[in-house]
């Protein structure tokens, strides 16, 4: 690989940074001079940062050209500035921010792409044809495992048009303070999940029976989308014509099979790129995310908004910092509103857990060259490229049926807790960059994984999709690798399997629960 031979380089991402990390795989040893004459004068880890000119104690520490920190103490040039060095600026004010003045630029549509997908009544286009059996409490959770695997063991082989039958368990449900008022997010996330695209649009339900969360209080009648041709079937372990275990089992085969047989006449057909629902993120995150994978997705994004797609971008922690840049690319003042309530909103749920946004940040991060949640946050938003923001969506509300282009969909940086936010808002794929390496998978739709460097696409070739080191050793662009993820993204949505799928990897759900537990 080419950086394993090359000569020392370092990224700079802004004429007016300070700082720059370091490429070569396995980092560079002190005493090494790079060809501007820069001398090291300590061993440098790949990833991460050397100082590019000496700085004084409580200096501007600059990479993106934003303030990540101030020095701790006097840096020497070519110093390595290690985590101590830098101290992490106060959060921005969500007072004074500038509110959409900075219009996106001017871009043309793109036309000609299209997916083969499934639609459904609504006019959502599922990526996946799949029998999802929703669960209204973890209760139920061991009788649907044993039900879906003799599912896929006895129906699933007559319905070959149907790809998989997967159970929605989660931990909400009972003993749970239901009426208080954050309880709407997990009952809205788990209701939204089960009308997610690719599982056809009528929700299967099972139920024990004593549970807080009643099947009616999951589906309230105005909750059901107009289009659907009927209400959620639904098994009721505790109903009394259940006796013994078989007969609990019997009734959710049997309920499955008549699902199974609607779902089983879908085809896929031709759809526009623009029917496609992309949820990015990342997790694992190095210092090359944003350097490498994360604007390839950012450049992905806007080729997608230019063919009139939906794509999500979340993590409010890893957004928190750059919010300033967010509000001044809102639409409308309104976007920009709402973004800032959300942001305060999550201030205040982190202050009453006594932290901040420094929270965020992992051994892993800062092992990989990320000093602190400023300069993560900064590398973070990148993914969502350079248009508009025409949206906002609180954390497990569905996106209306004629939202279109980028949205901000509010959702912790947790990766299972924003893949299942963004499940709920009616992603159809997801795309997830990572610097450190996971292998995360989702069971209701692909999973797209894209590495940050070379090294790791090269140690993990049987579980990244797509490889974005190859931008910083220099064989790539941003826009090739943003064009072959674009490709590839439409190749997936008409049924090419990613590796997460090939070996079935599925993380599970994990709900936001902000409300209190009794
Ligand atoms: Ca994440």
């Amino acid at each position: 690989m080419a950086t394993e031979t090359q000569s020392p380089l370092y990224i700079k991402m802004h004429v007016n940074d300070n700082v720059a990390i370091v490429v070569n795989d396995g980092g560079l040893p002190a005493g090494t001079q790079f060809p501007c004459g820069l001398r090291l004068i300590e061993a440098i880890p790949q990833g991460h940062k050397l100082a590019l000119v000496s700085l004084l104690a409580h200096e501007k520490i600059v990479r993106y050209n934003v303030t990540i920190g101030y020095a701790t103490e006097t840096i020497a040039q070519g110093r390595w500035i290690q985590e101590a060095l830098v101290q992490l600026p106060a959060a921005r004010d969500l007072h004074n921010l500038p509110i959409a003045d900075r219009p996106a630029p001017a871009t043309s549509p793109l036309e000609g792409y299209t997916f083969q997908g499934f639609r459904n009544r609504d006019g959502s286009v599922g990526t996946r044809n799949i029998l999802a059996i929703t669960t209204t409490v973890q209760c139920v959770a061991g009788v649907v495992e044993c039900a879906v695997k003799r599912i896929k063991e006895e129906l699933l082989p007559k319905f070959p048009h149907v790809d998989d039958v997967i159970g929605l368990d989660h931990t909400y449900g009972c003993g749970v303070a239901i009426d208080a008022p954050d309880a709407q997010i997990p009952i809205r996330t788990v209701r939204n999940i089960s009308l997610n695209p690719n599982f056809g649009g009528q929700a299967m339900v099972v139920s024990l029976g004593c549970e807080k969360l009643q099947p009616t209080r999951l589906f309230p009648k105005a909750a059901i989308p107009i289009q659907n041709t009927s209400e959620p079937l639904i098994v009721c372990l505790q109903d009394s014509q259940h006796v013994g275990f078989m007969a609990m089992i019997d009734a959710i085969m049997s309920t499955a099979e008549q699902q199974l047989t609607a779902l089983n006449q879908r085809r896929r057909e031709t759809c526009p790129a623009s029917d496609l629902v992309i949820g990015v993120q990342c997790g694992g995150s190095d210092a090359f995310s944003g350097v490498t994978a994360n604007p390839a997705v950012g450049f992905a994004t806007d080729l997608l908004v230019r063919a009139g797609a939906t794509v999500m971008f979340s993590e409010v922690t890893e957004v928190r910092d750059g919010i300033d840049q967010l509000t001044a690319r809102a639409a409308t003042p309104a976007i920009a509103d709402a973004m800032i309530r959300e942001m305060a909103w999550y201030d205040q749920y982190l202050k009453r857990g006594g932290v901040d946004r420094s929270a965020n940040t992992t051994p892993g991060n800062k092992k990989g060259g990320l000093s602190n949640i400023v300069e993560k946050a900064m590398g973070s938003i990148v993914k969502s490229g350079s248009s508009a923001i025409t949206g906002v969506l609180a954390p497990g509300e569905k996106l209306s049926s004629t939202s279109k282009g980028l949205i901000y969909a509010v959702t912790p940086a947790s990766d299972f807790i924003c893949g299942t936010l963004q499940l709920a808002a009616g992603m159809n794929m997801h795309v997830f960059t990572t610097g450190r390496g996971t292998p995360y998978g989702l069971a209701a739709v692909p999973v797209v994984k894209v590495a940050t460097r070379n090294e790791l696409a090269k140690r993990w070739y049987d579980l990244m999709d797509i490889n974005a080191g190859k931008i910083a050793s220099g064989e790539s662009s941003i826009s090739d690798v943003g064009w072959e993820l674009f490709h590839f993204m439409l190749e997936v949505a008409s049924g090419k399997k990613t590796w997460a799928e090939h070996w079935k990897l599925q993380n599970s759900l994990v709900l936001f629960n902000p409300a209190p537990i009794t």
